[in-house]
């Protein structure tokens, strides 16, 4: 990349197209090489004369659950926004900021339109006036081969100019949150709202809006054209499906690694290729910061949706760092609690003070943990939103196993 001083979305436009800066595009498969696989045959059959009670029940039977990390029933979901009066639209969740999470950007550089198809398919169920695609502007590669990709289905007329309206995060973890979404895709400053109303009855312009990751759409794809039981006759302890477990820390390839739902850290760890040289398991985050840290002793549990409430946890959008007997999980902790007291949208008291408080208090060398529970119970209860609820799960995770270090 050139430097661009004070860049404006003008000047970078035009300085990309005067060929000055490009963003480096990975190998992907593009539109013409998708259509000659059968690419977009689903959709112009569903356009033609598709019954959204078959697809609903197609997706409902493979199992497909929203993979942003809320883990809904996608049919469901569906069925809900097409109830409501119209207009409706669609908004893709592409913000994807949850540290340690890169699965959406795996899938979009290597096939864009498997996520395209799945996303119109939406679309046409839902029957959306328009389509928001809302991508975190850290992914310039993915932003471009977006833009070329939709400029050919428009060209093809597989959809009119302007159906499908990219826009472009700023950076703000808050903003991945669905209704700080879509007050950032109206324009305003991305605060969460309270619910209810649910985005499905209220959403953009307060019209009944379908939010799905971009994930789930990539699946919907594969599940129509492929059938339900590429997840569903996936089975592993009792879990069944498919997930995109995106894998960092000490580990030998970090990287998207595709792995039945059912799998442990100890799965995850093997197909990462194992431990780094002269690392040992000590602990991990199953799901983002959010899901905060498990202990290694904890290496026979299945990560997936439902299995990690009992321990006060969640598996969210499978987000694993592996930490090692080189770590610290109070430091690791700590870090979480940086990160949220930072990215907290400061709307309400709980979090936006809670997290600074929580910062300071596990800045000592031995933490008040009857003061540290105080705290998390109110944020917990009292936050409005996701961030500020579940905040305080480093902090009790922490204390719960890891008592040693703090
Ligand atoms: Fe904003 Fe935090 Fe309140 Fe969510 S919980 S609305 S991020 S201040």
């Amino acid at each position: 990349h050139h430097h661009i001083d004070h860049a404006t979305p003008e000047k970078v436009e035009a300085a990309i197209a005067a060929g000055e800066i490009h963003a480096h595009l990975p190998p992907y498969q593009g539109f013409a090489d998708y259509c000659s696989t059968g690419g977009y045959a689903k959709l112009a059959e569903l356009r033609e004369a598709g019954d959204f009670e078959t697809v609903q029940d197609t997706l409902l039977a493979s199992g497909l659950r929203g993979l942003g990390g809320a883990g809904f029933p996608s049919g469901r979901k569906w069925g809900f926004v097409r109830a409501e009066p119209g207009p409706r639209y669609l908004a893709v969740n592409g913000d994807e900021g949850e540290p340690g999470t890169f699965k959406d950007r795996f899938h979009l550089e290597r096939y864009p339109h498997v996520f395209l198809e799945g996303m119109l398919v939406a679309a046409w169920a839902v029957e959306a006036e328009r389509c928001f695609i809302y991508m975190r502007d850290e992914y310039p590669a993915v932003i471009e081969i977006l833009k070329r990709e939709i400029k050919a289905l428009e060209d093809d007329s597989k959809v009119a100019p302007g159906y499908i309206e990219l826009r472009r995060g700023a950076g703000a973890y808050i903003c991945g949150e669905e209704s700080a979404m879509i007050e950032s895709i109206e324009g305003k400053r991305g605060l969460p709202r309270h619910r209810p109303p649910f985005v499905a009855q209220v959403g953009i312009f307060n019209r009944p809006t379908l939010v799905n990751n971009v994930e789930t759409l990539y699946w919907v794809t594969r599940v129509l054209r492929e059938g339900g039981e590429i997840l569903s006759g996936v089975e592993k302890n009792g879990r069944k499906g498919l997930r995109s477990y995106s894998v960092s820390g000490r580990v030998k390839n970090p990287g998207v690694h595709l792995l039945p739902a059912g799998s442990t850290i100890t799965d995850i760890v093997a197909a990462a290729g194992g431990m780094l040289e002269g690392h040992t398991l000590k602990a991990y985050q199953p799901g983002g910061p959010s899901s905060g840290l498990l202990p290694a002793s904890m290496d026979d549990m299945p990560l997936d949706f439902d299995t990690l409430q009992p321990h006060g946890t969640f598996i969210g959008s499978a987000a694993v760092v592996v930490l090692s007997d080189h770590d610290s999980a109070k430091q690791a902790a700590l870090n979480m609690l940086r990160f949220f007291e930072d990215e907290s949208c400061g709307q309400c008291t709980p979090c936006r003070v809670g997290c600074e408080k929580a910062v300071k208090l596990m800045q000592a060398d031995t933490w008040d943990q009857p003061l540290l529970q105080e705290l998390c119970t109110a944020m917990a209860d009292a936050s409005i939103c996701g961030l500020g609820q579940a905040a305080p799960n480093p902090i009790r995770l922490t204390i719960k196993h890891f008592p040693d270090e703090i």
